[in-house]
Formats: structure tokens, sequence, C-alpha cells
């Protein structure tokens, strides 16, 4: 254990119940108390689902008994590639509730990684969406632990017999599930055992397993719940476009029992005009996701002149949000963004751009510049930045250096102690988790990440923040998508290069962008080229590949 704790000292010990926090709690409070709140999904099938929590929590506790009937003991793992449905979300809590861990793994990830990665948690069951069949067929014959694959369907929707006949033991998720009973009693759980378990889609080596507890989850959940972080209560509607197979959809899936809030799951249909459809006729109050989505919603929603109705506020995470869609969703659609910032071994919520008292008194501009920083830390999260030599650097919004963060719901080992011990101890012997940002802080506590550390330009032994540099090119009207990487220079060592995507039927020359940055940063930070590409290649979890772009134009030589 990293943490100091103050063994000699003996406290009197407070004398409240000594009730665990545990998973299953979420569900058993949103089906005693809010069990007419619905659960509404677009399902794989194409329909548009419509379950109350009461049944939720009922097939939940099928779930549960479904693991003991599959010989899938306690602490063993059961994967699922599936989308956001509430079928997903019942594995959630059987799975979890039951003391068994769930492996959400990412459908997105190389086929041989998914491999790796089944094989690496010894999962004993994989639910999946038959959207991923083909992709099932592909993995099957190459794990070596699963021993039943259920596709989360109803009978007439399986695979022909003699595909069916290439997947051994493949199950219907729906028989299984009415083969089972509904009675079943939650077991009182160490708040401490493993609940989840999750990879990071690292871009160097093989992915590394992040497990969470019933006790950190709970934890989390309140504190995503909080006024200043989704702000989510029993009136709201919110819907996570962010995948429950990316760090349980931000604990989005725990927080809506937790509140009593509808829950909207958008299936497999993540297009713009599919999920403003499901936000318009759902009355969706709060969703949730990264850039690239809200790009695709807000493109539909300009091109066709609609507005939201009912959506007020838009958590938005995951990569940096550009501070034109935040202002575009303030001033043109009346819906305020909360920019957060986190990780897959931070649960994923650590800090939130939510405003301050004394902010009120600022104009738009200065509004939007608070909105536009990563934002202050959360209850249970506390930040620093250190130097190269490893101590702490001033809160004075100039100084930047490496990211460190501790909480309760903040990875302490990798999986089978991959990578061995993360933490960096302090003079104070407290554990701190080098998160690989690189960020400032402002004396009033905002962070702003100016980049990945393995993202970083230096020229000329100073760093150059690209996340700025893509935030003003992003400003620019003809602007789908820009990156900015370090190419190699003989002077300089590094110097940036801007690669944008223009948007369709949209026309901008190198010459307009560059000339965007003249008195917006330092002149020495001005990319020395752009480069007009059709695509920017994306990670399993949507966000730009920079170490592939940085591959393709290392040779990259200025325009004269
Ligand atoms: P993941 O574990 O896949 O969720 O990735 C976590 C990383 O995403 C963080 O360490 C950051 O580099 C990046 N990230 C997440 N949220 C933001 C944000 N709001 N702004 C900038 N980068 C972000």
């Amino acid at each position: 254990m990293a943490v100091r704790h103050d063994l000699e000292i003996k406290p009197m010990l407070g004398q409240m119940m000594q009730l665990p926090l545990l998973i299953s709690s979420l569900i058993v409070h949103a089906e005693r108390h809010h069990g007419d709140q619905l659960v509404v999904s677009r399902r794989v099938e194409g329909d548009i689902h419509r379950i109350s929590y009461r049944e939720v929590a009922e097939r939940a506790r099928r779930v549960a008994n479904a693991m003991q009937a599959l010989g899938v003991q306690p602490g063993e793992r059961a994967a699922t590639l599936a989308w956001n449905t509430h079928r997903h979300m019942e594995l959630y809590y059987g799975v979890s509730g039951s003391g068994r861990v769930l492996h959400t793994v990412n459908p997105r990830l190389h086929p041989d990684q998914i491999v790796y990665i089944v094989n690496h948690a010894e999962d004993r069951v994989m639910f999946f969406d038959m959207t991923f069949w083909p992709l099932i067929q592909a993995v099957a014959g190459l794990t070596r632990t699963v021993r039943h694959w259920v596709a989360m369907t109803d009978r007439a929707h399986m695979p022909p017999v003699e595909q069916a006949a290439k997947v051994p033991n493949l199950l219907c998720c729906e028989e299984l599930l009415a083969r089972t009973h509904d009675r079943y009693a939650w077991p009182v759980l160490d708040e401490n055992a493993a609940s989840s378990l999750c990879y990071t889609s690292g871009t160097t080596g093989n992915p590394k397993g992040v497990v969470y507890s019933h006790r950190s989850t709970v934890l989390h959940t309140m504190a995503a719940a909080l006024p200043d972080c989704l702000g989510c209560s029993a009136t709201d509607a919110i819907l996570p476009v962010v995948p429950m197979f990316h760090v349980n959809s931000w604990g989005i899936v725990y927080l809506a029992p937790m509140t009593g809030a509808k829950l909207v799951l958008p299936g497999p249909c993540l297009d713009g005009k599919s999920l403003y459809e499901l936000l318009e006729s759902e009355r969706v109050t709060i969703s949730a996701g990264v850039p690239t989505v809200w790009q695709a919603l807000l493109a539909h929603v300009e091109a066709n002149g609609l507005t939201f109705t009912t959506m007020r506020r838009s958590g938005i995470g995951g990569s940096a949000c550009p501070p034109a869609m935040i202002r575009k969703f303030r001033d043109t659609y009346d819906v305020h963004v909360i920019h957060a910032w986190g990780m897959t071994e931070m649960s994923p919520i650590g800090t939130v751009a939510a405003f301050k008292e004394q902010h009120s008194r600022l104009n738009d501009g200065g509004r939007l510049a608070v909105m536009s920083t990563q934002g202050r830390a959360v209850y249970g999260v506390d930040m620093k930045i250190v130097g190269e030599d490893g101590a702490e650097l001033p809160w004075d919004g100039q100084a930047s250096g490496d990211l460190m963060v501790r909480g309760p719901w903040i990875l302490e080992t990798y999986f089978m102690g991959e990578g061995g011990d993360p933490l960096a101890i302090d003079a104070d012997r407290n554990g701190w988790f080098p998160t690989g940002d690189v960020a400032k802080i402002t004396p009033e506590g905002y962070m702003v990440i100016t980049d990945r550390s393995k993202d970083v330009i230096k020229s000329g032994g100073e760093w150059i923040g690209s996340i700025d540099l893509e935030n003003i090119a992003m400003a620019h009207p003809a602007v789908a998508m820009a990156a900015c990487v370090a190419t190699p220079h003989p002077k300089w060592g590094e110097r940036p290069l801007l690669v944008v995507v223009k948007k369709q039927g949209m026309e901008v020359s190198r010459e307009e962008l560059l000339a965007l940055y003249e008195g917006k940063i330092a002149k020495w930070w001005t990319p020395d080229d752009v480069v007009f590409a059709d695509t920017i290649p994306m990670g399993a979890t949507g966000k730009m590949q920079k170490n592939k772009l940085r591959e393709q134009f290392q040779g990259h030589r200025v325009q004269a």
C-alpha cells in the first residue's frame, strides 16, 4: 500500500451502520424508489425498447442466477462486447452485484488486441451484441478461457445454424434469462471487492487492465452526480453517448439509477441524425460524449436548421473540447457544455470546468475561457504538477509540468501487476499517479492540459502546447479537425506542423490558417507549415492518434 496510514493513532470509533458501498445497492435503490422510471434503448435489433428500473432489477437478478448456472465463480471475469442498451446495463448489475467482475471489451480495438485482452483477463464467458458476430467468429478459436459465448438477443435474431456451429457453446441471452429465476439475494460483499475491469487503449505496448472496486465505483458515482459535475437529478433524462465499454460510460449507467433519472441508451447508432432523433423524442436534458461525436451531431443540426428543445447540458471530455464548440453550443443552441477531464485509471472523472461564484461577474468571453480549461478538481481527487526533479510547481497559470493525481477512485496498481508499481511516492510518503498529461494550473485551481507527455512538441528546449494550436485552427468555420504534431528540425529539435481536415465543400488556405495565430500566441509557437489531409487517424476511444501522424510526416519539409 503506497498510502500513508497513521496506525499509531487509536481513535474512538463512530457508531454508524457498517453497510458496504456496493453496486447492487444502486439498482436496489432504483427499484424501490424509482421503480417506474424508464430505461429506453435503441436496440441492435432496430427497435426502441422501454423497460422500467423495476424490470431492469428483475432481469439483473436473473443475470446473477445465470452466472451461477454457467459456472462463473465469484471473482471470475464475465466479458462483454456490446453497445449501450438495457441488456448491457443488466449485465453491469447482475455480474458485478453477484461478486463476479464485468470486463467491458472495447470492440473498436484490433482483433489481435481483443484476443490478448480476453486471454489476459481469463474471461469465462463472453456476452456480445449481434453487430459483433463476425468479430466473435474470428476470435472465438483464439481465446483460451471463454467457455460460453452468449448472443445478447432473442431466438429470432440468432445466427444461422451453419454459422452458429463454428462458435462452441453458443447461447441465446433471452433464453438463458428466461430459464433462470428472478429471485436472488444480492450478497453482502467486501466493498473493496473487484467489480469491473477496463483495459487502457495504450498507444504503445499491450493494453493494461484497470480493476475498479464496488467502493471506488459508488464513490465516483456520487461525485459524478454533484451539481458542479453532471448535476443529474430525478427530473432529468440522461443519454450517455460515451460507450459502456469506455470507462463504464463515465459512470452514467450507475449514476442514473442512483439519482432516479431516466436513462436513454443509443445502442449502435451514434451518427448525428440518430442521436438527434433520440435526444428529441425522449426529451433528453443531459448527454455526454467525446468531441468528435458532438461534431457529427452539430453538423447534422446545422445542416438541417434544427434546435435542441430539451437538451440543456452536455458533458464533453476524453479529448480537449475546442472552445469554438463550447461557444457554438452556448450561443447558438443554449446548451451548457460541461468540459471534463479524466482517464480510465481515474474511473474516469478528475476535473470539471464548473464556475465559481466570482465568475458570474465575467463577460461571455471570460466565462468561455473558464469553460475551456480542463477544470478544477472534484472532491475526492487531488492533483499537482511537478517538474523534471519531481518538485511541485506553482499554480500560477504559467508553469507547466507532469500532472499527478490521487484519490479513492484512482488506480493504485494495474491488473496482475503489469507495469510494476506505477505510483510516484513523494517526500510525505503519499502515492501519486502520474497521468502522462502535461498541464498548468491557474491560481483559482483550474487545470489546463497542454499535451500528452508523448505528444509534446519540444522546440529549442521549450514546450509548445499542441492543444492550444489545435483549438485556434478549430475556430475556423472550414476546419473539421486539426492536429498539431512535432516534426524533426535540424536547429530547433522539433517544430509544430498543423494537419487539417477541411469540412466537406468548404475551402481554407494555408496562409489563412497561419494568419489565425497572429497575436494569439508567442510567435515562435506558430506552426511551421500546414498540410491538408482527408482524415486524421482516430484510436479506439475517439482520440487522435498523433503518433501515427508524427510517423507519417516525419520527413515533411516546410513549403517554400
Ligand atoms: P482514456 O483513459 O482513454 O480515457 O484517456 C485519458 C486521456 O485522455 C487523458 O490522460 C488525457 O490525455 C485525455 N483527455 C481526457 N479528457 C480530456 C480533456 N478534457 N482535455 C484534454 N485531454 C483529455
